[in-house]
């Protein structure tokens, strides 16, 4: 089998912390929770995650503290064969999203970006990648360095937050969900992937759709973190240098095999796994 691709990471590393309540707080209220469940998360190290599962040899890079829950993400990043030692440790607490769900799946986020917001890539040589894949989830600065150095991006543009169109346009594939697509200008881009939930996938060229891809039928567990998976896969197949075709059905296949189960970090599907669906779903 020919090498691992490599593959660098750009982004965010969190701690989750999860709550379930009946109903969510109203300001001023104070609510009984169920046990609080901690879940590593983060765009950055889902990704990072999910693409090394998948294969590919993975460096992360992004910042954490030097405290116990940095430890402890960069334990769980390194479980996944994910190399994180150019990972920075600042003196700023570890990122932490809290996450409040009620009895229907309804939920309140607040991030505290903390680490994250130190993360710093001067004196990192993105050269050595095959494609470097990045999220919006750290400092604009940050991103614009990324696509501007690295000799292939795949940027992510998630969560919707404010983008300077130049950034967007020097990136080689931007992927978004539908949502991101509405509140960007990507006509003029070469290379854009929508994700379509359940409908799976479309490319575009300059506004066109050039390939749509059914998502396989599946019964979701949970579809936190999909996207996630998604974007990992896409940029796998496109570091093992395949086609964006062969790379969109790879994606939607394994953005829809990370629906079956709990967490962003928690149905991460290997490569197997993916290559089984796809033969099914073409035989
Ligand atoms: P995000 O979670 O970032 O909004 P999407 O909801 O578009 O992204 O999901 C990303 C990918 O995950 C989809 O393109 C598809 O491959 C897969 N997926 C998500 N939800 C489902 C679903 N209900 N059934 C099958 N595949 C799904």
């Amino acid at each position: 089998m020919d090498a691992a691709p490599r593959v660098g990471v750009v982004g965010s590393a969190n701690v989750d912390l999860v709550v379930r309540c009946p109903a969510l707080p109203r300001p001023g209220e104070t609510v009984l929770a169920g046990d609080v469940s901690r879940l590593a998360g983060g765009k950055g190290a889902n990704q990072a995650a999910a693409a090394a599962r998948l294969g590919a040899a993975v460096t992360f890079h992004g910042a954490v503290g030097d405290d116990e829950a940095g430890r402890w993400l960069l334990e769980s990043l390194r479980s996944y064969g994910v190399d994180v030692a150019r990972v920075a440790r600042v003196a700023r607490p570890t990122g932490t999203a809290f996450i409040t769900l009620d009895a229907a799946g309804e939920n309140q986020i607040v991030v505290a970006p903390g680490a994250n917001g130190s993360l710093d890539l001067a004196n990192v040589d993105l050269h050595d990648y095959a494609i470097v894949l990045t999220q919006l989830e750290i400092a604009p600065e940050v991103v614009a360095d990324v696509v501007a150095r690295a000799p292939r991006v795949v940027l992510n543009a998630a969560p919707a937050v404010a983008l300077d169109p130049a950034v967007l346009a020097r990136a080689d594939v931007v992927i978004v969900n539908e949502t991101e697509a509405e509140a960007l200008d990507l006509a003029r881009l070469d290379h854009v992937v929508v994700t379509l939930g359940a409908d799976g996938a479309e490319r575009r060229e300059r506004g066109r759709v050039a390939q749509r891809v059914a998502a396989p039928p599946v019964t979701p567990v949970d579809t936190v973190g999909a996207g996630d998976v998604f974007c990992a896969a896409y940029t796998v197949a496109l570091a093992r240098a395949w086609s964006p075709d062969e790379a969109l059905a790879y994606a939607t296949h394994a953005g829809a095999l990370a629906t079956l189960a709990l967490g962003a970090q928690g149905a991460l599907p290997t490569d197997q796994e993916v290559t089984t669906w796809l033969a099914r779903a073409s035989s």
